[in-house]
Order: structure tokens, then sequence, then C-alpha cells
């Protein structure tokens, strides 16, 4: 079994009319099936990308994963352990919080404006109980900060005196303070400007070399997912069509979605290079 493991893992949203509505029109009930009977492993230290159209469920699968969605069926499995499993004891659940961390797309919506770097950074440090003495939290939020290419000096500054790229350094310091195993990486570098995605992805490769980390990797963008990926995913309309490693999927798609995101991601030839 892999590290990340996926077994018919499906979300629905009932989309329907209320009842009354329904029974007057005579309409059958909607369900929109966002994600539909998905299964996929992630290998330990690997990263598997799952690429897909806006709406194609990438998100709910996140989520999913995360633990942060219920499924509507099926399940998903870190290390044999479930994080929607009612037996799953308090203190193993907190572990697997601790394990399982999230980065998403916009920078600017997941940082509290209110708050400065060094407290955003702190926060999961107190929430997890990692280090109780305030100078020894002080100096690992300096140590965060420095493994993300910031500065100490940068915790005393609020997330607004910061550049997008830089934003999204801080959500990865966050996201690392806590010693994870695997994060999942939802779109990361989908809101920034093209140079500073690379300098955020080579980033995101240093790390997942220094931590050995795993990681679910998020992109409609294939450019991005052929210079981090161990394997790719192909999603559409909720259902996984198609999943190969980089160098087959793009020489040999087999899917015709997959050529077709193909043919409408141009530089796809300059993958190499970012
Ligand atoms: P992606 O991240 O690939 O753009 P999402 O996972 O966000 O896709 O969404 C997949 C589908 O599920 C979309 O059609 C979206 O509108 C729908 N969806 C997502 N969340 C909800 C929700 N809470 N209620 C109803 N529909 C939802
Ligand atoms: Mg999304």
């Amino acid at each position: 079994m892999s590290f990340l493991t996926t077994s018919h893992l499906s979300r629905y949203f009932d989309l329907s009319e209320p009842w009354l509505v329904r029974k007057i029109k005579g309409q059958p009930k909607k369900l929109l099936k966002a994600v539909d009977e998905v299964n996929i492993g992630v290998e330990r230290g690997q990263t598997y990308a799952l690429v897909g159209e806006s709406g194609s469920g990438k998100s709910t699968i996140a989520m999913m994963v995360a633990g942060l969605l219920k499924p509507s069926s099926g399940t998903v499995l870190f290390n044999g352990d479930n994080f929607f499993n009612p037996s799953l004891g308090k203190i193993k659940r907190m572990s697997m919080r601790k394990s399982v961390q999230m980065i998403f797309q916009s920078p600017y919506a997941s940082l509290n404006p209110r708050w400065k770097v060094g407290d955003i950074l702190k926060e999961p440090i107190k929430a997890f109980s990692l280090i109780e003495d305030e100078t020894n939290q002080i100096n690992r939020v300096c140590e965060l900060l420095e493994q993300v290419g910031l500065s100490p000096r940068d915790m005393l500054k609020y997330p607004h005196e910061f550049s997008g790229g830089q934003r999204q350094r801080i959500c990865i310091a966050r996201a690392l303070a806590s010693k994870p195993e695997i994060i999942i990486c939802d779109e990361p570098t989908s809101a920034l400007d093209v140079s500073v995605q690379a300098q955020v992805l080579n980033l995101l490769k240093d790390l997942q070399q220094a931590f050995s980390l795993t990681y679910l990797f998020i992109s409609h963008d294939l450019a991005v997912v052929s210079t981090m990926a161990n394997k790719i995913g192909v999603l559409k309309q909720g259902i996984l069509v198609e999943e190969a490693t980089p160098s087959k999927l793009f020489l040999r798609p087999e899917h015709d979605y997959t050529k077709m995101l193909l043919s409408a991601a141009p530089d796809i030839s300059n993958a190499s290079r970012i």
C-alpha cells in the first residue's frame, strides 16, 4: 500500500431544489458527482500531481485528503490511518493533523491580515503544543523563515508588507511548522507571476529534498506539473481518466482529454526551463 491511498473516493453535492419545489415541478433529485470513484496512490517522498480543468474536482479531492471534507463514499488512508474513522483516538487524530498540511492557491486569503508573521507562524507551534518555551518558539519561527528564504526580521511585519511570492513563502513556512510528512499543495503558484512561480516551485523542491516530504500537487497547468511530479493523474469531471509518469504522459497521452489539455498548454516545450 502507498503512503497515501485513496480508494473509490467520491464526493457528491446535492444541487436539487427544495423537496416541495421538486414535488410541484416534478423534478428528480440533482446530484453533482464532483469526485467519482477516484483511486490514487502516492509514494513516500514523491510528488503526485493531479491535473484537470477548473471544476474537475481537484480542490474537493484536496479537502477530503486533508481531512477537511467528508467523502460521500470511499476512503483516504495515510499509512493505513483514516481521518474519518470514528474510532480514531484524539492523540492519533492530532498526530495526523500535524503530519498532513495544506497550502492554498491564494496567499492573500489564507493569511490573517491582522497578525504579524511571527504570530502566524507561532500559531501551529502552540496549537500542536510543539514548543512550550517562548524563546524557543521565537527561535523556531526564525528557523522556519530562513528555511523558506525569508529573514528572521520578517516576523515583525504584517502580511500586506510582502509580495505575493513572499506571502506564499509564509504559507509554506506555516505548513512546515508542524514538521509534516505530506503537504497538499492546491494550485500553490497559480496566483503568482511566472518568474515568481519558478522560485516557489524550486523552494518546494528543495524543501522536499531537505525534509523528505511527500506532495500531492494540484494544478490546472501541465507545464508546472511536469517539473514537479513523479506521477500525474488527469481528472475530468470528477473521474481519473489517465495516470502516468510525466514523460509517458507528454510523449504518449492516451486519453483524448489529456491530449486536449496538452494542446491547450502552449508553454510545455519551455517547461524544463521554469
Ligand atoms: P477544481 O478545484 O478542479 O476547480 P472543485 O473541486 O472546486 O474543482 O469543484 C468540483 C465541482 O464541485 C464543481 O462543479 C463545483 O462547482 C462543485 N462544488 C465544489 N464544492 C461544492 C459545494 N460545497 N457545493 C456544491 N458544489 C460544489
Ligand atoms: Mg480548485
